[in-house]
């Protein structure tokens, strides 16, 4: 699924309104519908990837700089730099439900 079809790509896209914590020419980031820890922010990539699992390598530029908005949003939301979790859902059977490549940055509480 992607395009018109794909959530993350409509919200990419501005044709759901939901706020961005951040936005370049690359990806956008926004807080989680379902927050599971006080911050949850999701990054993204603007073009469709549908998870960790379809990226070549042409990708590495972008997947690092994915991680690098995720670091930068991380300390943007004063999250202590020895607590936060950075997670890519990878396949439905490890939890991914939105086709659209995604980190999950959590934070504001403790992780076992
Ligand atoms: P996954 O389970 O695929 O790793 O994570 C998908 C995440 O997207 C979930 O945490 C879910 O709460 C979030 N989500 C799903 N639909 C929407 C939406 O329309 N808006 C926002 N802000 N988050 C969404
Ligand atoms: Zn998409």
């Amino acid at each position: 699924m992607s395009g018109p079809d794909c959530i993350f790509c409509q919200i990419a896209n501005r044709k759901i309104n939901t706020p961005f914590v951040y936005e370049d020419e690359q990806a956008v980031a926004f807080r989680d519908i379902n927050p599971q820890a006080p911050v949850h922010i999701l990054v993204i990539p603007k073009k469709h990837i549908e998870s960790l699992d379809s990226i070549e390598l042409q990708h590495k530029e972008l997947m690092g700089h994915i991680l690098w908005v995720s670091k930068k949003i991380a300390s943007d939301e004063s999250l202590p730099k020895n607590g936060y979790r950075v997670v890519l859902n990878t396949g439905a059977k490890a939890g991914q439900t939105v086709f659209h490549l995604h980190a999950h940055v959590l934070g504001g509480r403790s992780f076992n």
